[in-house]
């Protein structure tokens, strides 16, 4: 059997190197010391290159102090630690201790970065200097440098925690963190999947533990990507994890703020228990308004009729004139604040939602509130004996948004190039209230970007 230190040698590990050790020293096998593996990585990093393991804390201690208080990740982190020669961060919640000549660079000022893992931390130094990381036993969720690429992308789902830590005068000081890691991350095993894909992982064996290498910055920048493309990817994809279903709304509503615009939601009825309502709402998308329509301060005029004057003038009001007569409008009539636009209602009228109203018409500037509602029109060339199957589906018309004649995918895809900054109004269906707000609510967040 080859010896420990044979198996280490041959993973790639490239002398010199910044290598970067998540261990667990259980799945390497029950006769393994951890001072032995440490001898092992050191020996194949060599004199030139630099450990790290990461020493977090128990956050129980008053304060933190790098040179007494235990790392709570294992006993082979506990004794790198405590070696002569290892240095440590000063950061009270994701402490680094460090050993080789780049050891000072890395940890220094680890206690004044914004966060525990962002941007001058160790993690993110570590990445940035072509280091290598390795896992041993363990799988992505030991992975700290996920949280680097959350912190440098500032995702929503970040906390702000308080912390002490001793400084090297001895005095404790005080920090307040931001961007902090915390709750579970559901999805961050699919990330293995995509570096494999790319060829990024190395795998081999450390006793009877497997073990991956990688490239710290070359994952960190995959990390990235993957989070902008979608900021809930190592998130939980279902709706009953407590901390993900948190943090999918904390995401959502970061989402409305940086579009500028606001949902509310239209119910036939108010809820029997509003409080609960307004917590399922506020789990999924942090908040919105809801309401009846007559709630709102919108005044409705049929078609071809006249439109009257605000009623008083200690609102804003809102007019919602029916779609053919709305397209005729080049402005906004005195004493109102805004057009509101139902689109299924111009489908069903048999007018383009989209490009009759707003592409081509004057009033589209000054529309303000937009109806959510799909479903399927008479609207000329949409329907074709070919298609009216549909109908024996649907019997009352509805279909998911997006999926009908009020071409509401095109029409927010416009509003967003053109910085609207008015409400959604989510036309709730009659039903269990709870059931379909939710899923119009999930439709809703499938059409934006
Ligand atoms: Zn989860």
């Amino acid at each position: 059997m080859k010896t420990l230190k044979k198996q280490i040698g041959e993973l790639g590990i490239r002398e010199g190197t910044s290598l970067f050790v998540h261990s667990s020293l259980k799945a390497i096998g029950s006769d393994v010391k951890a001072e032995e593996l440490i001898a092992a990585l050191q020996s194949s990093v060599g004199k030139e290159g630099t450990l790290l393991f990461p020493t977090f804390s128990s956050r129980k201690e008053d304060y933190f102090d790098p040179d007494t208080t235990p790392s709570v990740l294992g006993v082979v982190t506990e004794i790198f630690r405590t070696m002569p020669g290892t240095l440590r961060s000063r950061n009270p919640r994701h402490p680094v201790a460090a050993r080789g000549p780049a050891a000072q660079i890395l940890i220094e000022d680890h206690e004044h970065a914004i966060g525990p893992c962002g941007s001058g931390t160790p993690f993110e130094k570590h990445a940035r200097s072509d280091g290598q990381i390795l896992l041993i036993g363990v799988d992505f969720d030991t992975l700290t440098l996920l949280h680097t690429a959350e912190a440098l992308l500032d995702l929503p789902y970040l906390h702000v925690v308080e912390g002490k830590y001793l400084d090297s005068d001895g005095n404790v000081q005080h920090i307040s963190m931001h961007q902090v890691p915390g709750g579970h991350r559901g999805g961050v095993r699919l990330f293995e999947k995509e570096f494999r894909k790319r060829g990024l992982i190395r795998y081999g064996q450390a006793g009877d533990a497997r073990t991956m290498l990688m490239d710290a910055g070359k994952i960190l920048d995959v990390m990235i990507e993957l989070l902008q493309a979608n900021p809930a990817a190592a998130l939980c994809k279902g709706d009953y994890c407590p901390d993900c279903t948190n943090f999918k709304a904390k995401i959502r509503a970061r989402q409305l703020s940086d579009l500028g615009t606001e949902v509310s939601i239209i119910l036939s009825e108010l809820p029997d228990d509003p409080d609960l309502f307004k917590e399922m709402i506020r789990r999924f998308c942090g908040h919105a308004r809801f309401g009846l329509l007559s709630d709102l301060n919108i005044v409705r005029v049929p078609k071809g009729k006249k439109t009257p004057a605000p009623p008083d003038h200690m609102h804003s009001w809102i007019l919602q004139p029916a779609p053919v007569d709305l397209m005729k409008y080049e402005s906004l009539p005195p004493g109102y604040n805004g057009f509101a636009y139902a689109p299924l209602e111009a489908a069903r009228a048999g007018i383009q939602p989209f490009y009759d109203v707003l592409y081509k018409s004057k009033c589209r500037d000054s529309i303000t509130d937009i109806f959510i509602e799909d479903g399927l029109s008479n609207l000329s060339g949409m329907n074709s004996p070919a298609i009216n199957y549909i109908h024996m589906f649907c019997g009352n018309g509805r279909v998911a948004l997006g999926d009908g004649h009020a071409q509401l995918r095109e029409i927010i895809s416009a509003l967003r190039m053109r910085n609207f900054t008015g409400r959604y109004h989510l036309i709730i269906p009659e039903g269990n209230l709870f059931i379909e707000t939710l899923s119009i609510l999930k439709e809703f967040w499938n059409l934006i970007p």
